[in-house]
């Protein structure tokens, strides 16, 4: 029997989605599939109708709601590598993204509405009360003042800090020993440094479920706290979506007025410059015996690179050349680095079998490094790459920290003592009693 073709009809487009598609080249198309073959999501389990070509050619038909009604664009992590190869130089990504913007809320998969809403509600992802993080933070903090680091606190919103930080919802909620790591860094590094009471949240997901204006807001609160408490200088959100949110979103508010202008730094520059001003003292030693390899997250990497013109490829190796004897690389790494498959909000999505499917390259190219640790600096990055990549491929086991972690493990601790000791005590008791936190035994 013969095969009928089916015949499309170009569909007619209001005009607001003619001038955002009129941004995009879509007639220098020829159809190459470059794109889609550099795309880990082609040929996700499920998917499999499905490519980057085929929603470039269906966009230029005017498909846009057939577009917007698959769940395919909800598998794009957003990691570029389709813009990077086209040879038009159609940028896929943002377009990527704004059929996830276009798509009605209460429709969006799993949980990342909910969880942009509750951080434009509550301050954080997982409605996180303020009661619950400030007593979290007073508790955490005297268990590590008691183990290693006395004199220790979490200070909260301080003014006039140097820097400013912002926890992750999913350490404040469960892993809370694991922002022990960057505190022994500020305590060791003796920063004057804050984070918010309330705001505080490092993960941006309405970057990941196409709200902008959400991500504009986020940045307002960040722009606001900083001016009110006239801190110096933000370090961006560990996260490398909440990072790439917040410049984003900065962008935005500056472009609304250049009184929005505040100072940031990445984290990699932060610890670049503590450890170049001799602020830290390592110790390699106790990272003997093992080798170590980095992961290009793309949005402190490509991502970033395309959009604002800096990539952080050879300051985390740097990092690690003063922690670390052991070091190998992955292949491809930097501009061709592959995504671990969890970008884009697909860590907390409903596509566990497609998001590891994306991820295969990530698994095969720590295997084919040979190393015992991978090394990250994206909570989603981590995430997937330490839980959700070994149940896919478990025949190679391996370790993953981040960045920080590794620095804190070699850290070596100079304790605070006597007039130092005091004032930092002091400084804790009136800070809780400020923030009207009921004081345990310790002070
Ligand atoms: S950004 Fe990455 S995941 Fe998204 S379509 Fe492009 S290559 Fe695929
Ligand atoms: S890589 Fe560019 S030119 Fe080639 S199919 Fe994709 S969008 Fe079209
Ligand atoms: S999860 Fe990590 S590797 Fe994947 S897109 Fe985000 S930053 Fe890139």
């Amino acid at each position: 029997m013969q095969a009928v073709a089916e015949v499309i009809t170009p569909t007619s487009l209001s005009e607001d989605m003619r001038t955002y598609l009129g941004r995009f080249d879509l007639a220098a198309c020829v159809s190459c599939g470059s794109c889609a073959s550099g795309c880990p999501s082609s040929g996700a389990p499920g998917f499999e109708d499905w490519n980057t070509r085929k929603v470039l050619r269906m966009l230029a038909m005017g498909m846009v709601d057939e577009v917007v009604n698959s769940d395919f664009v909800w598998l794009c992590t957003g990691c570029g590598r389709c813009s990077q190869n086209c040879p038009m130089g159609v940028d896929i990504a943002p377009l990527m993204m704004h059929m996830k913007h276009l798509r009605d809320r209460d429709k969006v998969p799993g949980s990342l509405h909910k969880g942009a809403q509750n951080n434009l509600e509550s301050g954080n992802n997982l409605a996180i009360s303020r009661d619950d993080y400030l007593e979290g933070m007073l508790d955490l903090g005297n268990e590590l003042a008691e183990e290693e680091c006395p004199g220790f606190y979490v200070p909260v919103d301080k003014q006039d800090a140097e820097v400013l930080f912002f926890p992750n919802s999913k350490e404040v909620y469960g892993d809370f020993e694991d922002q022990f790591w960057w505190w022994k860094i500020f305590y060791a590094a003796r920063e004057n440094w804050t984070v918010p009471s309330e705001g505080w949240e490092a993960v941006d997901w309405a970057l990941f479920s196409g709200n902008y204006e959400g991500t504009r807001k986020l940045a307002r609160r960040k722009i606001d706290f900083m001016k009110r408490l006239n801190i110096k200088q933000m370090i961006m959100p560990d996260c490398g979506g909440g990072s790439y949110g917040c410049r984003t979103g900065l962008k935005y508010c500056l472009e609304e007025n250049s009184e929005n202008e505040v100072d940031f730094i990445y984290l990699y520059e932060y610890l670049m410059r503590i450890m170049k001003e001799g602020r830290i003292t390592l110790d390699k030693s106790v990272h003997a015996g093992k080798s170590f390899t980095w992961h290009d997250s793309c949005k402190h990497g490509r991502e970033l690179y395309r959009h604002y013109g800096v990539a952080f490829f050879d300051e985390p190796r740097w990092i690690l050349e003063q922690c670390v004897d052991d070091f190998v690389e992955m292949t491809p790494n930097r501009m061709n680095s592959y995504c671990c498959g969890a970008g884009g909000g697909m860590w907390p999505m409903p596509f566990d079998d497609q998001s590891a499917h994306h991820g295969r390259y990530k698994a095969e190219q720590i295997q084919r490094s040979g190393a015992d640790v991978v090394v990250v600096a994206c909570s989603n990055c981590r995430d997937q790459i330490m839980k959700r990549l070994p149940n896919y491929y478990p025949d190679y086991k391996y370790e993953v920290k981040y960045l920080w972690q590794v620095i804190a493990e070699a850290l070596v601790i100079d304790p605070l003592q006597g007039e130092e000791l005091r004032r930092a005590e002091d400084e804790a008791r009136e800070q809780w009693k400020r923030l009207e936190v009921e004081l345990t035994s310790e002070y």
